[in-house]
């Protein structure tokens, strides 16, 4: 292509806008085309965590027995309402199939090359804007109710020291009271893993935006894209549902959860399901913990965001429903209640809901499309979806673009699911 190259990406999630930042760095005309507003995804109300300590996948050896216990708690973090869902039958088959040591660490290798990478851009990125995307770097401490569990996870961090170089520090109940006044002194034990960050997930979004406006991007919210043409082995246009047809050289699609939909017509069959979270901001940190904590017995997770305080958590396999049901919030907020010293702050609440694009086997598809030369995919980044979106949009970028690519794409082929294809 000797002109500026003119790419649309569809999807104004946060894989999306940093596709988008990517494709105008290195040159393109680029249209970011977003059903909704951008953000409106699973993108603004997440906890934010940019966390390169999340090498594991959920798929490994006794993930099945550990979810059914989750599953069967009430109000556990896991929930899968049994039902008839041909798409959900098969996500689960493989990401039983995937549940052994081999494919855990092939995932665990495929996801810490792109946190690692993401986690560099990030702290570039944050050297110009920290101020604006609420950048902070305070680690994430991971917190034990359960003297057991607490033990427990010890096997999990020799294995990130020493497979991954990951640093790793164990904190008694005094300790993490000393790293954190905001808790209780009852705890078991906690892990910090000092190389996390953590960020405002909307005011990421709204740095990306503007450079991307700034570098002469165009934004079509509103627009949701109901079909795609073809000619021969390349995508002409896609349609909108008001019967416009978009053309460019190249279309990247990022349309997370919902990916499966515009995924089969460009011949890419994934098992991807929504997995459904939960948040609720309070609009008063007083009194509230500075550092990022997830507490492990309940699988909640809370962000300190300045002046606002965000509980979030949930892996709902309910399908694409958007219902907010109060029990599940209050459930967040009974999580924090048992792990810290003060009652919640009154103010102002915001409660969410969002869908995590879950790839049965834990490693995001970022590949070219079978069908279609000049179409590509990059989606399924499921619960590290901030924390991989920089070198998740720089490599579909580099493969868009014939660059040579900065990682290693193979681990994140689509074709990884066709047992016919071994490659
Ligand atoms: C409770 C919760 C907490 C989380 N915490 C973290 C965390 O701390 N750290 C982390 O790394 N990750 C976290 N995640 C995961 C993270 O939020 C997701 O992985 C990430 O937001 C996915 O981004 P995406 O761009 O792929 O998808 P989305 O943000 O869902 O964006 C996809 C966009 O595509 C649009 N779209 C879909 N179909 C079409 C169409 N046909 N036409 C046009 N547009 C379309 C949608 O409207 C949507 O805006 C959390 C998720 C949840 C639910």
């Amino acid at each position: 292509m000797n002109k500026r190259p003119n790419v649309i990406v569809v999807g104004g999630g946060v894989i999306g806008c940093w596709t988008a930042w990517h494709l105008l760095q290195r040159g393109c005309d680029v249209t970011l085309v977003e059903r909704d507003t951008i953000g409106s995804g699973a993108s603004s109300g997440n906890c934010g965590y940019i966390c390169p300590s999340h090498v594991h996948p959920l798929c490994g050896p006794g993930a099945v027995i550990n979810g059914l216990r989750t599953m069967a708690k009430f109000g556990g973090a896991l929930s899968i309402p049994p039902r008839w869902d041909p798409t959900l039958w098969r996500w689960l088959w493989q990401f039983a199939k995937h549940c052994n040591a081999n494919d855990f660490h092939q995932a665990s290798l495929a996801r810490h090359a792109i946190l690692q990478s993401s986690r560099q851009q990030y702290s570039q990125f944050a050297a110009l804007h920290a101020a604006n995307i609420q950048w902070q770097e305070k680690g994430l401490l991971l917190v034990y109710r359960s003297d057991r569990d607490f033990q427990a996870y010890e096997a999990s961090v020799d294995e990130l020291r020493r497979e991954f170089e990951i640093q790793v520090d164990q904190y008694d109940a005094k300790q993490i009271c000393q790293l954190e006044p905001t808790v209780r002194d009852d705890l078991a034990g906690g892990w910090h893993f000092p190389g996390d960050a953590h960020l405002s997930p909307v005011k990421l979004l709204q740095q990306l935006l503007s450079e991307i406006k700034n570098a002469g991007g165009v934004i079509r919210q509103h627009t949701p894209i109901i079909g795609l043409r073809f000619d021969g082995r390349q995508l002409s246009s896609i349609q909108t549902d008001g019967g416009e047809s978009l053309a460019a050289d190249a279309f990247v699609f990022t349309t997370g959860a919902e990916s499966d939909t515009l995924g089969r017509q460009l011949g890419i069959n994934l098992p991807i399901v929504p997995g459904k979270g939960y948040s609720v901001t309070i609009g008063n940190a007083e009194g509230m913990p500075t550092t990022p904590m997830i507490f492990e017995d309940d699988h909640v997770a809370v962000t300190p965001l300045g002046e606002s305080f965000r509980i979030g958590s949930t892996m709902q396999l309910t399908g694409f429903s958007r219902s907010l049901p109060p029990h599940r919030i209050e459930l967040l907020k009974r999580s924090a209640r048992r792990h810290l010293r003060l009652p919640l702050p009154v103010g102002p609440e915001t409660q969410w809901t969002g869908w995590r694009p879950m790839m049965a086997d834990g490693v995001p598809c970022i590949d070219r499309s079978p069908r279609a030369a000049n179409a590509y995919i990059a989606a399924g980044n499921g619960m590290i979806g901030m924390a991989t979106a920089p070198a998740t949009g720089k490599l579909v970028a580099e493969l868009a673009l014939s660059i040579t690519p900065h990682i290693d794409p193979h681990p994140y082929r689509a074709r990884r699911f066709n047992n016919t294809d071994k490659s």
